[in-house]
């Protein structure tokens, strides 16, 4: 068969003409080029029988408050014929209230509701912030490494990325000056937004240091690019004290939105977050929202709103931070005993869900096929990075470094797990 000739604008093979274009060719640009989620497609190999996974970042479902939660479903007697109509694009108004109290009391300063949104998980603030912010071509300055589901949403808006190099102390805020004068240099573009994961990064389990916070801002207001706080952790420190948000640093500056999620406090069932910024901007994702699913849905709204209404949130959160805070000690306890220390290397999380070790000899997803072979499952670190055709400058990779989750393996698991991985590990 002679190959096919395909137009190179439109990807369709040049016989085919505008009347006979076969299914497989009628998808747009955007939709031919699209990538799958790596940690999506990774879950369909981890979840086999026997596997011990420290692969998903997920919280322990034995300790969701179900009881409570089921008697919060009450509030449909009271409440039902407004909680199972539509809603209003910018949340359910009980939530706004509980979520208004609970950002009053963070920030200290009175929060005007214009200020709020409640989205389906943070993931679809993610989904509105690019596309309120971005153009096709803009560039963002991201952590490197960082969190790949808000990657995919700004890459969907057609980011290119800017990658800062992290440390213990979080993103090196000291490189992002003169990165950001490379990225104009090479692309004739100032980055468009900052994405950063102060508190108990996922994959790194860092916390940016306060003096980086306050850098941060004052580059971020110099140049005027905003910011994205995405700060689904910070309630889950297990060690050493608070350090404030960029957002509260910021005060009433419109340079932070902040976005919070219930999923790592309640349960990621309820898929609830909630963001806080300039009304500008928030009105902004309110309208671009009302094209894509008119609003979060009220029923979830409201179970969650009389569940944190009944004060159920503030005492799940002190036990779970007791139960994580057992868990990350186990964990630490677990990898001190097998992992050997020639081959890896980690700083200690003081908060969130994940463990950042960086191998010695690099092949992250080798030693991933290895270990799955043994029936043990962590995140490769290429899963927290861009790919190095959508970098500007110099490309960085994760190919030196694994994510260990330590919330959802019990103990017993987190010492075969880490015995398993020793062996891999070799050495
Ligand atoms: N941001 C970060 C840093 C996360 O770790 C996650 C969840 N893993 C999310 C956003 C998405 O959370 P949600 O369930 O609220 O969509």
């Amino acid at each position: 068969m002679a190959p096919r000739v395909y137009n190179p604008l439109t990807n369709v093979p040049s016989n085919i003409t505008e009347t006979n274009v076969p299914f497989e060719f009628r998808y747009s640009q955007f939709a031919k080029h699209m990538k799958p989620s790596p940690i999506r497609e990774l879950f369909k190999v981890i979840n086999q029988p026997g596997m011990i996974s420290f692969a998903g970042g997920l919280p322990d479902p034995a300790i969701f408050p179900v009881d409570e939660f089921a008697a919060s479903a009450g509030v449909l007697q009271r409440d039902g014929k407004v909680a199972l109509q539509y809603g209003a694009s910018e949340g359910y108004g009980p939530l706004i209230d509980v979520v208004q109290r609970m950002m009053t009391a963070k920030f200290g300063r009175a929060i005007d509701p214009s200020e709020l949104l409640i989205t389906t998980g943070s993931q679809q603030a993610a989904d509105l912030v690019a596309r309120a912010l971005l153009d096709p071509g803009d560039v963002v300055v991201v952590e490197a490494p960082t969190y790949p589901g808000t990657l995919h949403s700004l890459r969907n808006a057609g980011a290119r990325f800017l990658c800062i190099p992290c440390d213990g102390d979080g993103m090196r805020v000291d490189l992002l000056r003169d990165a950001v004068a490379m990225c104009e240099r090479e692309t004739g573009r100032r980055p468009k937004l900052i994405y950063t994961i102060p508190d108990f990064s996922n994959p790194t389990g860092a916390c940016l240091s306060l003096e980086r916070r306050r850098e941060m801002l004052r580059l971020a207001e110099e140049l005027s690019i905003p910011i994205f706080e995405d700060d689904p952790y910070s309630q889950l420190r297990y060690l050493g004290e608070p350090i404030p948000s960029i957002k509260s640093i910021a005060g009433e500056s419109p340079a932070v939105l902040y976005v919070s999620s219930f999923s790592k406090i309640l349960a990621p069932g309820v898929r609830l977050a909630w963001s806080m910024g300039d009304p500008g901007l928030i009105r902004s994702m309110v309208l671009l929202r009302q094209g894509e699913d008119l609003c979060t849905p009220s029923v979830t709204q409201a179970l969650v709103a009389e569940y944190c209404a009944q004060g159920h949130l503030d005492r799940h959160l002190e036990k779970i931070v007791g139960h994580y805070r057992a868990k990350r000690d186990a964990m630490q306890r677990a990898m001190e005993a097998h992992l050997p220390s020639a081959k890896v290397s980690w700083h200690e999380p003081q908060g969130g869900f994940f463990v950042w070790v960086e191998l010695a000899d690099g092949g992250c997803n080798e030693l991933f096929d290895r270990a799955i072979a043994e029936k043990v499952a962590f995140l490769p670190g290429d899963a927290f990075y861009p790919s190095a055709d959508e970098q500007i400058g110099r490309a960085y990779s994760g190919d030196r470094a694994i994510r260990l989750c330590f919330t959802f393996a019990t103990e017993e698991q987190m010492d075969t797990g880490c015995r398993r991985l020793a062996s891999v590990l070799g050495g």
